[in-house]
């Protein structure tokens, strides 16, 4: 079949590899679509980050480069292994892509996005979605409900990020929020914070393009566009110069973290969501005096029922509308790596099929 490996920096290739075979307890999934993250991005540009290389194979998957790409994903599922009951062939099915051991203090207490060996489809082994087909493990295969097309559920993934990062926060309903960066994370979160019925969302981005066009249709109450105004003046000026109760620093540079500091009020908190190309300096002083809480938010866990049902039931309505071009397997390196490398600011999720006629 064919699939787009990941063979170093700046080098990936669209691949003839082996069809993976069902095994017994496991679940193979006809991959319908699969979204380009900007972690793909990042290994692609600036890589290899946290993909596995032959000197650090993965601890889990004991494989390295070349590996096939591709985490967020969802598709059908094509054959179930001897055992297993959760799923049958011809279900809809979004994958959780996490690869966790199971066995550290993480894994056992039920926060497995913070377990020891953390790694993921399509990043650490165990296949990729920017292919055919993918065997997994169908404890991490979920059942799409009535209504949910498999498109929703590839958007799911960064939406489940969100709603991580926003069940961590602790925001209530007559607080207030700022998100700076509105790429996929950071749309996801300003979705989870309105189906937590939060009453005043800010979100920031360096642009006036599509990524604030989709903030604003996502029901963003205030948009900042950080190019031309002022992030600390705007929110000093809606909150009466006390500052937002959290805000998610969804951006990862030194600037949106400086601005994450200043525009939280005092005793507010700051969630850091996105992976860091470098380490920044962090205003320890500014901590100590606002009594600032400062929380990392990783991935998910046991987020995807809750937010598939939340499409399902419309608290999350037309989540589709995140995906501003889909494109061919083929065609996934120049129409969709390439295109987000030359045109970051036109896009908020593109994403890939290895068919010709998919299933909506
Ligand atoms: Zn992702
Ligand atoms: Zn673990």
């Amino acid at each position: 079949m064919r699939a787009l490996r990941y063979h170093g920096r700046s080098d990936l290739r669209l691949d003839d590899v082996p069809e993976p075979a069902v095994t017994p307890g496991r679940v193979k999934v006809k991959i319908h679509w699969c979204g380009i993250c900007g972690s793909d991005l990042h290994e692609y540009v600036k890589g290899p980050i946290t993909m596995p290389t032959s000197d650090h194979p993965h601890p889990l998957t004991g494989e390295s480069l070349p590996l096939t790409m591709g985490h967020e994903f969802a598709g059908e599922v094509v054959e179930v292994g001897a055992g297993v009951q959760k799923v049958a062939v011809g279900e809809r099915v979004a994958v959780e892509p996490l690869l966790i051991c199971r066995k550290c203090h993480c894994c056992r207490s039920g926060a497995y996005n913070r377990c020891v060996n953390f790694g993921a489809i399509g990043v650490s082994g165990g296949g990729g979605a920017y292919a055919e087909y993918i065997v997994v493990d169908p404890d991490f295969v979920h059942p799409l409900p009535v209504g949910v097309s498999t498109v929703a559920a590839a958007v799911a993934e960064p939406i489940c990020v969100g709603w991580h990062a926003v069940g961590r926060s602790k925001i209530g309903p007559t607080q207030s929020a700022l998100v700076i960066g509105a790429g996929p994370v950071g749309i996801g979160t300003l979705i989870s914070l309105k189906a937590a019925h939060v009453e005043f969302v800010a979100v920031a981005e360096n642009s006036s393009g599509a990524r604030s066009a989709m903030a604003a249709e996502f029901g963003a109450d205030l948009l900042i566009d950080t190019s031309t105004q002022s992030l600390t003046d705007e929110i000093a000026r809606v909150t009466d110069g006390q500052g937002v109760d959290v805000v998610f620093e969804v951006a990862g540079v030194q600037a949106t973290l400086d601005y994450a500091l200043a525009a939280v009020k005092h005793g507010g908190t700051v969630v850091s969501i996105c992976v860091w190309e470098y380490v920044p300096s962090m205003d320890m002083n500014t901590i100590l005096a606002k009594e600032i809480n400062l929380l990392g938010s990783q991935a998910y866990a046991n987020e995807y029922p809750a937010v598939l049902q939340a499409i399902a039931d419309g608290r999350i309505a037309n989540p589709e509308r995140m995906v501003t071009k889909r494109v061919s397997l083929d065609d996934a390196l120049d129409q969709g790596f390439q295109e987000l490398l030359r045109h970051r600011g036109d896009h908020v999720k593109i994403l890939v099929t290895p068919w010709s006629s998919v299933p909506r």
